[in-house]
């Protein structure tokens, strides 16, 4: 492939050949790819007018909307370096992310502009008023029709990706055209994409999954993507029915929701022919409701993380374990080590270690996080993980999230699964909170709106998880939640809030 498509610009060129072919839906807009390669081209000529040069970084910080793909491909094509930036990111995170990459310029939704920081030129995406000393995007629509792509090394950053910063300061994960090439190399293979395909955008586009799996792995095979602005249940049903789309990647924060969801009975899921989840561990109680809900469609588990661009390992397209995360991807080297860096025999509980095309190099500009995160090519996960006989790979718990109960391990999304297979319980997380005596104790945090008497859902849940599980997984400290769990943008609980809370 190499020859064919050395870097994103010539897999996004080999794209616009099928003119006429739609490639872009956002609400009444609509794209081919001949159109779409035409915009990208004139605002790759904006950009490189305003002064912007291969290598330059852009934040891109906007929503599930026509003009992201259209930026973001308009950056690649200039070689430069798209660094998206989540809508729900506050001012001060915004101001790190532009100063830590040392942005050459901002594009900016007009609902977010207000927290872009000065002292770096701007550009205000469509559907606003006008903001001083910032450039429309028009301005860059104007740009002349005939660019010539850049022709970047494979080695040469093509995004930046700041982790969602649930353990702690956000790192930028370089993602070169070689790691985003071989990714949608990876799931055109695993999920056997065609051109006919129509891909659903729920998850952020700024997320690398939405970025890879939805946005280039839908260019890589020269289908459509379908976007949602913003993910509601209903109105997801609604536009995948209307639109026919084939598949999409979604987390399953998401798949539960549509599980709630009255007008799922009723929406027409006939052409949905691959739905995959991941980025957290879905509750068995979520996949066995979509299996009874949308009989046929190929669910599948797949594992990975920023660093690693793609999923590593994918429910093979047989697969019917999606109890665990799947198998090694063709190019993925998945090592379980212990603590002392030695590989553990199969069965055994490791950290996940993941080596491959798809991993990226280093973080930006932060050689102490890269010494600290990647160790020999591998990527450490963080991740505690099991490789079966199989060759199926269980992910059980992050390394941080695990609990240690007077010695005893406890995976905290076992006993989470354990509290959501009651029907009462509509999210349930637990953590570890200090405790003199046995060193760590567990909290766990329900939210059930509809339960009554909650002493008595109390009682139930905690015999639950002693016949289930055992007695020292059963949570010792309880708390009601009037709201749902505190999530980050990527639909991630965030235990570090919740451990305030203890
Ligand atoms: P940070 O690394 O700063 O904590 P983050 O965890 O939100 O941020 P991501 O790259 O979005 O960063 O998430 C990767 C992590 O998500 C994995 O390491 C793993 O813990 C979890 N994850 C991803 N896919 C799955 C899956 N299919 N099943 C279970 N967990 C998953």
């Amino acid at each position: 492939f190499a020859e064919r498509w050395p870097h994103l610009p010539a897999m996004l060129a080999d794209a616009a050949r099928s003119r006429e072919v739609e490639a872009l839906v956002d609400g009444e807009r609509r794209w081919s790819w001949g159109r779409l390669h035409e915009d990208s081209g004139r605002i790759a000529a904006g950009l490189a007018k305003l002064g912007l040069r291969p290598g330059d970084r852009v934040v891109l910080l906007a929503p599930n909307r026509a003009e992201f793909v259209l930026a973001a491909f308009g950056i690649l094509r200039l070689g430069a370096v798209v660094v998206p930036v989540s809508m729900r990111e506050a001012g001060p995170g915004i101001a790190y992310i532009v100063n830590q990459c040392a942005a050459s310029l901002v594009i900016a939704d007009p609902a977010v502009a207000g927290l872009v920081p000065e002292g770096v030129r701007r550009v205000l995406l469509p559907g606003g008023a006008p903001r001083d000393g910032w450039l429309p995007f028009e301005d860059l629509l104007e740009g002349p029709a005939d660019w010539i792509d850049a022709a970047p090394g494979e080695e040469e950053p093509a995004a930046l990706l700041y982790t969602s910063g649930t353990t702690g300061a956000p790192k930028g994960a370089v993602l070169t055209h070689f790691n985003l090439v071989h990714s949608v190399l990876h799931y055109k293979h695993m999920l056997g994409l065609h051109a006919g395909d129509r891909g659903l955008l729920a998850v952020p586009a700024s997320h690398v999954t939405g970025l890879v799996a939805l946005i280039l792995a839908m260019a890589g095979c020269g289908g459509a993507l379908v976007l949602l602005a913003e993910f509601k249940a209903a109105a997801s049903l609604a536009l995948l029915a209307r639109e026919r789309v084939t598949c999409t990647l979604m987390v399953p924060a998401m798949y539960a929701l549509w599980l709630r969801e009255p007008s799922l009975a009723d929406t027409d899921l006939s052409s949905l022919r691959v739905a995959g989840f991941g980025g957290a561990p879905m509750a068995p109680a979520t996949i066995e409701g979509l299996q009874r809900s949308c009989p046929g469609l190929r669910l599948f588990n797949a594992y990975g993380a920023t660093e690693t661009s793609s999923p590593a390992t994918m429910t093979p397209r047989d697969g019917t374990r999606l109890d665990a995360v799947g198998k090694p991807l063709p190019c993925a080297d998945i090592r379980v080590m212990d603590d002392e860096g030695r590989e553990v025999p199969r069965g055994t509980a490791g950290e996940v270690w993941i080596a491959g095309p798809m991993v990226v190099p280093r973080y930006w500009d932060n050689p102490q996080a890269t010494a600290a995160g990647f160790m020999a090519g591998y990527w450490k996960s963080g991740d505690i993980g099991t490789m079966d006989a199989d060759g199926y790979l269980r992910v059980h718990d992050r390394k941080k999230d695990m609990i240690n109960r007077g010695g005893y391990k406890v995976f905290s999304v076992e006993v989470e699964n354990c509290l959501l297979a009651h029907p009462a319980v509509a999210e349930a997380a637990t953590v570890g909170v200090p405790c003199p005596v046995l060193g760590e104790r567990i909290h766990a945090f329900i939210y059930a709106p509809d339960a009554g008497d909650r002493e008595a859902l109390r009682r139930e849940l905690a015999a639950r998880c002693k016949d289930e599980l055992a007695d020292y997984k059963t949570p010792d400290f309880w708390t009601w939640l009037t709201e749902p769990l505190p999530r980050n943008a990527n639909g991630k609980v965030m235990k570090r809030t919740l451990r305030e809370r203890t």
